[in-house]
């Protein structure tokens, strides 16, 4: 491949992501040239998993990211579906606010601020390489173009050689069917940056028609929403549409289901050696785990308003495509209909849940 230089610049990004969408606004609006890479413009600041944004842990961090004059806080208030105080029976110092989002208008709203910051530019490019010059960094795109930059922010979240796992299927991908980034872990190799492997993993997305709400426990959001930002204007928050989420349970059969097929599961046959989060254990770990525990609690959240898709939280999994399906119909509220057309019709699965294997610095 032909290499031929395009541009000086003071930062370089690389990685649209959460965390990389944050640190070139940061950038850009300290006064700094600042370049920003993404596999794909489609799929800024996306939420490949929960459409959630805070939580336990997590929530403090947003407030905090918007005292620095982030942004996340201020576009999460712009996109609530539901919001709700966690831990609000204990002390004030571990309430954590969680934000249910639509997802795609996050998307949308953070791609036009990355897009009209002064100083900041967005380039659809794989970095295959970055080299280390006597003074700043060459960064390398899968297509020869190479870029200086003074200092080099990498933010390239679950990408890094990943590959998507479920139960004996297995292939090379990034998450929401992007590509993986090839390269630029062989690149951080050779100069000496020491990588590990790992590994999450993502539930089952579920047509909302083929759910039976009725016999589902609804769960609504606060009354009244507090904002994360400080630049949030209450009552722009208080109009946006408050959507309820549900609460379903596993059952003995959904556990017989699961053990029948542990052995199918990438994650006990030896497949999978990766590192795991500790705060999203899959369907499998917890009953293996667990085992005096008659049933786990799932939550039925929306993914944006409007969307057809509903996530299943707490149900992701590892286990093959036929095991999956068979434990989503064993839940209350998710069985299969009794007649043949909606036998077919009954759960119609929109992304099948995968685990996702990559390499993290
Ligand atoms: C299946 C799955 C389940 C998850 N579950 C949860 C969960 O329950 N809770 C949770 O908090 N988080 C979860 N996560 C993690 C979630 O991805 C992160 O919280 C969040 O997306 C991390 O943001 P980030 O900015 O670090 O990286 P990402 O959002 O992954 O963004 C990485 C960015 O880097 C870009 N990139 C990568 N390599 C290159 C390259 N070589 N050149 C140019 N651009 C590049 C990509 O295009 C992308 O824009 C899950 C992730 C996956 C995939």
């Amino acid at each position: 491949m032909n290499e031929y230089f395009v541009m000086n610049t003071e930062i370089a990004v690389v990685g649209a992501g959460h965390a990389g969408v944050e640190a070139a606004l940061a950038g850009a609006r300290l006064g700094c040239r600042t370049l920003l890479f993404t596999i794909s413009n489609d799929a800024v600041a996306n939420m490949p998993c929960n459409p959630s944004i805070g939580g336990t842990g997590k929530g403090q961090l947003v407030y905090e990211i918007d005292a620095l004059g982030g942004e996340m806080g201020r576009a999460a208030d712009k996109v609530t579906l539901q919001d709700r105080m966690l831990n609000s029976s204990k002390g004030a110092a571990v309430h954590s606010k969680r934000v249910q989002a639509d997802r795609r208008l996050y998307q949308e709203i953070m791609k036009k601020t990355v897009e009209h910051t002064a100083g900041l530019s967005l380039i659809q490019a794989e970095i295959k390489e970055i080299r280390k010059e006597t003074k700043g960094f060459t960064l390398v795109t899968m297509l020869g173009a190479c870029y200086h930059a003074d200092a080099v922010v990498v933010s390239t979240g679950t990408y890094l050689d990943s590959r998507i796992i479920v139960g004996e299927y297995t292939c090379r991908s990034g998450p929401d069917g992007m590509h993986a980034a090839i390269g630029l872990t062989d690149s951080f190799l050779k100069m000496g940056i020491k990588m590990l492997r790992f590994k999450t993993g993502t539930p089952p997305r579920i047509d909302a028609r083929s759910i039976d709400f009725s016999v589902l426990e609804r769960q609504d959001g606060e009354r009244v929403s507090t904002p994360y930002s400080v630049m949030t204007d209450q009552k722009e928050l208080d109009a946006r549409p408050k959507l309820p989420c549900y609460v379903a349970y596993t059952n003995e059969k959904t556990h017989e289901i699961i053990r029948a097929n542990i052995s199918r599961s990438p994650l006990y046959s030896g497949e999978i050696k990766g590192v795991g989060p500790r705060y999203c254990p899959s369907i499998e770990d917890k009953v293996v785990r667990f085992p005096d525990k008659t049933r786990h609690q799932l939550f039925v959240e929306p993914m944006g308003d409007g969307s057809g898709e509903m996530y299943l939280q707490g149900f992701s999994s590892s286990m093959p495509a036929d095991v999956q399906l068979e434990m989503l119909h064993s839940l209350v509220g998710f069985e299969r209909g009794d007649d043949a057309e909606r036998l077919c019709d009954r759960i119609r699965l929109h992304r099948l849940n995968a685990v996702i294997c990559n390499f993290g610095i």
